[in-house]
């Protein structure tokens, strides 16, 4: 039996991407998309050639966050053409190809497989320093086919969102031995929504007594990149598809997002 010659297309298409970071999380709603979001922002403005691919094949959110909803995907001799926020941020998603917002995708694991597959295979991403992948929350069918893929092609790492919480911490700790036992490098955790600063003071959000990210990182053995306070305008930055990184108003997340970007 030869080669795969999916996996020869995919090292293919890939050998013009030069960075690729998997971006994961334990559970849904975290601000892993948010993060991805952002990362890809702040890296598309220190002038890098950024490609972001939302693998969250049942809940992309990424058109939204990126100020995209309604583009279509377009298709050249060379592939699938990603959609563009400027010209060097380039965005790949399936909520680019349903018809309506509100369609359900009600797929079993091989099909999922098939568009991750095809994404890493057809899309012309062209030369790229960075490409971010989203991932959807768990470990499943989807991060095993990615892992595997992005293996094939060399990947960075992974960098894993969670809350500070210990119903989120659990699912992480999780999503830190399946890297270790496929052999992703972990690049770090993220502590999101790591309390909400008033006027006066941080207050705790979330129970974070038992040490939050931080102590769980040391635990493990991974990195931690830092913490990320609950910001509504960050929120608000995300509903419309706007980078929190233009103008003043995420002054509470911003720069902790900035220090994050900057340690990778
Ligand atoms: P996930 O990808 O983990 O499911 P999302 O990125 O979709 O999570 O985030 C869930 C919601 O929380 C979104 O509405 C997002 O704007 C919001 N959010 C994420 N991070 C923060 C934050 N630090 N402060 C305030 N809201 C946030």
């Amino acid at each position: 039996k030869g080669p795969d010659p999916d996996l020869v297309g995919i090292v293919e298409r890939m050998a013009t991407v030069k960075h690729k970071i998997l971006v994961l999380s334990g559970k849904g709603g975290v601000g892993k998309s948010t993060f991805s979001a952002q990362l890809s922002f702040a890296l598309a403005e220190m002038d890098c050639q950024v490609g972001l691919l939302d693998i969250d094949i049942c809940g992309p959110s990424i058109p939204k966050m990126l100020g995209l909803e309604g583009q279509d995907i377009h298709q050249s001799n060379l592939g699938w053409s990603p959609v563009y926020v400027e010209s060097n941020l380039g965005v790949m998603s399936i909520g680019f190809m349903l018809p309506n917002p509100d369609d359900a995708v009600i797929w079993r694991g091989p099909r999922k497989n098939g568009l991750i597959k095809q994404f890493l295979k057809d899309v012309d991403w062209g030369e790229i320093d960075y490409l971010v992948v989203d991932a959807p929350p768990g470990t499943s069918d989807e991060h095993i086919s990615i892992v595997q893929y992005l293996q094939a092609t060399g990947i960075d790492g992974a960098i894993i969102v969670t809350t500070p919480q210990q119903v989120s911490l659990i699912d992480v700790r999780k999503e830190i031995n399946f890297c270790k036992k496929v052999g992703v490098p972990i690049l770090g955790v993220v502590e999101n929504m790591s309390g909400l600063r008033q006027i006066r003071e941080a207050s705790e959000v979330f129970d974070s007594s038992k040490g939050g990210a931080e102590k769980m990182c040391n635990e493990m053995g991974v990195p931690f990149l830092g913490k990320v306070p609950m910001d509504p305008q960050l929120c608000k930055a995300a509903e419309e598809g706007r980078s929190c990184f233009v103008d003043q108003k995420c002054s509470a997340s911003a720069p902790a997002l900035k220090s994050i970007v900057k340690k990778l």
